[in-house]
């Protein structure tokens, strides 16, 4: 188990010497990067966050820059009430489409009224909870969307807490699947903390591993597969301690879409294998998956980091 786990490990990071001296990503972005592009049909995608406010100088403008990068799908942020960070979404869609792009998911945390950020779950609010996903997955079917995902985790201190977490997950996908839209659960890496069972707090075990089971586990094993997926973030799931490859190996239909996403630009920090990544998401039948970007580090617009992520992967053999 042990010789497996190191395997996987080494498959899909890079090694610690080659993280710290930022050598061994370095070698493999600069082959990748020489690499002819071998199909003008990827299917790029990108979450709109990683553009922050720079979208919004002009959309039509932005999103035709977009589509001549080689992006063709998005992942929406910044859903409130019908618009799109202010913007009719309705209007939001047609820029989208007149620049030859498609929506394909959107990231929406639910509120309740009088919390606008709720983080805290009780079992009480599931009715109002409930009535938010209902008008959010309405919208979203206009907008020919096929995923619903949320991206921040509801606030989960205990084992059981995380159980009713997963209760609102279920109701949430189940009304988003009656809108014919998939639900799903995006991860950061405080998923990756882990909870004690109740019961097992004294519970004899091998002291070289740690006690209790991983959020994201507890998630994965107490949602309804007929009603929840995951949209894992590879760089958040590295971030966390695990590997995104064991992740991907391990939950083949769980897992529906990616967050394809490294320190700032795709595969130039080393922390990832993004070779070994796209190779096991095609295996799984995974289609769809957004690159996303952070804070550029180098006083660089989010503009310009999002190209050369697209150039990144353009250029890259192992995406098709
Ligand atoms: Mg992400």
């Amino acid at each position: 188990m042990n010789n497996r786990r190191d395997f996987l490990k080494n498959a899909s990071l890079l090694t610690a010497a080659g993280l710290l001296a930022g050598k061994a990503g370095s070698i493999h972005a600069a082959n990748a990067a020489s690499a002819p592009i071998v199909s003008a049909k990827k299917r790029l995608g990108l979450q709109i966050y990683s553009l922050q406010r720079e979208l919004y100088d002009n959309i039509p403008e932005r999103m035709k820059e977009l589509n001549k990068m080689g992006y063709i799908h998005l992942e929406l942020a910044g859903y409130g009430k019908g618009k799109i960070s202010n913007v009719d979404m309705m209007e939001f869609r047609k820029m989208t489409e007149d620049a030859g792009l498609k929506i394909v998911s959107s990231h929406v945390n639910p509120t309740i009224e009088g919390v606008p950020f709720l983080m805290e779950y009780k079992k009480e609010i599931l009715p109002q909870v409930s009535e938010y996903w209902k008008a959010t997955a309405a919208d979203h079917a206009k907008l020919g969307c096929k995923y619903l995902v949320q991206p921040m985790m509801p606030t989960c201190r205990t084992y059981d807490e995380a159980l009713m977490v997963c209760d609102f997950f279920n109701e949430a996908g189940k009304i988003c699947k009656e809108a014919g839209l998939i639900y799903g659960y995006h991860n950061h890496h405080m998923e990756f903390q882990r909870l004690i069972k109740p019961g097992d707090e004294n519970k004899n075990q091998n002291p070289w591993m740690p006690l209790g089971d991983q959020i994201e586990d507890i998630f994965i094993a107490n949602t309804d597969p007929s009603l929840v997926c995951f949209e894992l973030d590879v760089y958040w799931t590295v971030r966390g301690g695990n590997d995104p490859l064991e992740y991907l190996l391990k939950h083949p239909d769980r897992i529906k879409a990616l967050h394809i996403k490294d320190t700032a630009i795709l595969g130039q920090s080393g922390l990832l294998n993004f070779e070994n990544i796209f190779n096991q998401m095609y295996k799984n039948g995974i289609r769809d998956y957004f690159v996303e970007l952070e804070n550029m580090p180098d006083g660089r617009s989010q503009f310009e980091g999002v190209k050369d992520c697209a150039a990144y992967l353009m250029k890259a053999p192992f995406v098709k």
